[in-house]
């Protein structure tokens, strides 16, 4: 039996590439890049060229950008640092009702500590209402952060509006384009962003690597205080390894991307297609247009999605029922509630996500699989 991993959402498989890049600096070439002797000179070059390798993704100069441990602490360092940075001027931030737990919770933390955050409404295909979100804006707004591509339905964000209207309103912005960065293009300059936060493992590089973005002159309290690596604003002995594989997988993916976006976007039609033809009353939360090229998310009312991720698991192939660091929770999906699913769809939900490694085989097998796991599942859970 073929298996077929389908979620690329939650995470990807490292890149042939990236795991050969990475693999001197595990052993031969394994010294410190801080050490002031040749062999850590050599490894601070190696991760030097990364920088500029993932720095070219969002044509951002190589010195704005900062090594993380991941999405998640990139998030906690834009939002904490901005609302600290700023605190004096105002208490009050905006988001969206669609953002990943990563950007929810460290808000959470902050409103316990006083900050005010107004969570903006999404329309029934899961954009951020640009409306809504400008008059939201309060004098002592400090920041808004509002992701560039929804994780769950692929929604990307009008992203280049947000970043428009905080800039005339002298806002910080971040974005939190974990599922975009080497997915679709990005220019923090034309797009006017002031933070973006960016992950290794949704582009086929290890996982715990990742990065945040800073637009030189935001001059960002540290979230991790420690050596003076990565200019003094996050210290911690690098992940030079898995550094220098993400800066190998930056540099594909941007080569790529046209490409495999257009292929992609052909597999992930094909899919809808094929799924609209043979499962009656399926639903698509993956909008028609703006949306990631790799991920493709539907609803199956009166069936649970979990039974169906199990099914489908059975048969070889790997999906998600909302996104994974969901997976356990009976809540429905907060990004397909605020989308104004009733809650017998958004239970329903199944997310398929795409990388460079699937083929139109896979796609052909999930048309094979997921009607019958629906049928069979339907036959026993029809109200
Ligand atoms: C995966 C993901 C994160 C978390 O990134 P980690 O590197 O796993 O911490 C944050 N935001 C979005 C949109 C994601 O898809």
């Amino acid at each position: 039996m073929k298996k077929v991993y389908a979620d690329n959402a939650a995470t990807t498989r490292i890149s042939d590439e990236a795991l050969l890049a990475m693999l001197p600096y595990l052993k031969d070439n394994f010294a410190n890049p801080s050490s002031y002797h040749s062999a850590g000179r050599e490894v601070r070059l190696a991760v030097e060229n990364a920088r500029q390798q993932t720095a070219s993704v969002i044509a951002c100069d190589k010195d704005e950008l900062y090594f993380t441990s991941g999405g998640t602490e990139s998030n906690n360092w834009a939002i904490k640092g901005a609302a600290y940075l700023k605190k004096n001027m105002g208490k009050h931030i905006i988001t969206s009702k669609i953002e990943h737990h990563a950007v929810l919770n460290p808000l959470k933390s902050l409103e316990k500590d006083g900050f005010e955050i107004s969570y903006i409404d999404v329309d029934k295909n899961g954009f951020v209402s640009v409306e809504a979100l400008e008059k939201a804006i309060r004098p002592d707004t400090v920041l808004i952060t509002v992701m560039f591509a929804n994780n769950e339905t692929g929604a990307i964000q009008p992203v280049e509006e947000i970043g428009q209207i905080a800039k005339d309103h002298g806002i910080l912005f971040h974005t939190d384009a974990v599922s975009a960065f080497c997915h679709i293009p990005i220019n923090v300059n034309t797009m006017n962003i002031d933070m973006l936060s960016f992950s290794g493992h949704k582009f086929n590089a290890p996982k715990g690597v990742g990065g945040l973005y800073i637009k030189r002159g935001i001059v960002l309290p540290c979230l991790i205080d420690g050596g003076n690596q990565e200019n003094s604003k996050r210290g911690g002995t690098e992940n030079a390894a898995g550094i220098i594989a993400m800066g190998e997988a930056a540099k594909n993916a941007a080569a790529e991307m046209q490409k495999e976006a257009e292929r992609l976007s052909e597999l992930r039609e094909k899919l809808l297609l094929g799924l609209f033809d043979k499962i009656p009353g399926i639903i698509r939360n993956t909008p028609e247009k703006n949306t990631l090229p790799g991920t493709v998310n539907v609803s199956i009312p009166f069936c649970e999605g979990e039974a169906l991720v199990l099914m489908l698991d059975l048969k070889g192939v790997y999906a998600s029922s909302g996104s994974a660091c969901m997976s356990g929770s009976k809540d429905p999906s907060h990004v397909l509630t605020a989308m104004g699913l009733d809650e017998k769809a958004a239970h329903g939900a199944v997310r398929f996500s795409f990388d460079r490694y699937t083929a139109e085989e896979d796609i052909n097998i999930i048309l094979d699989v997921f009607p019958e796991a629906v049928r069979k599942l339907r036959a026993v859970s029809r109200p």
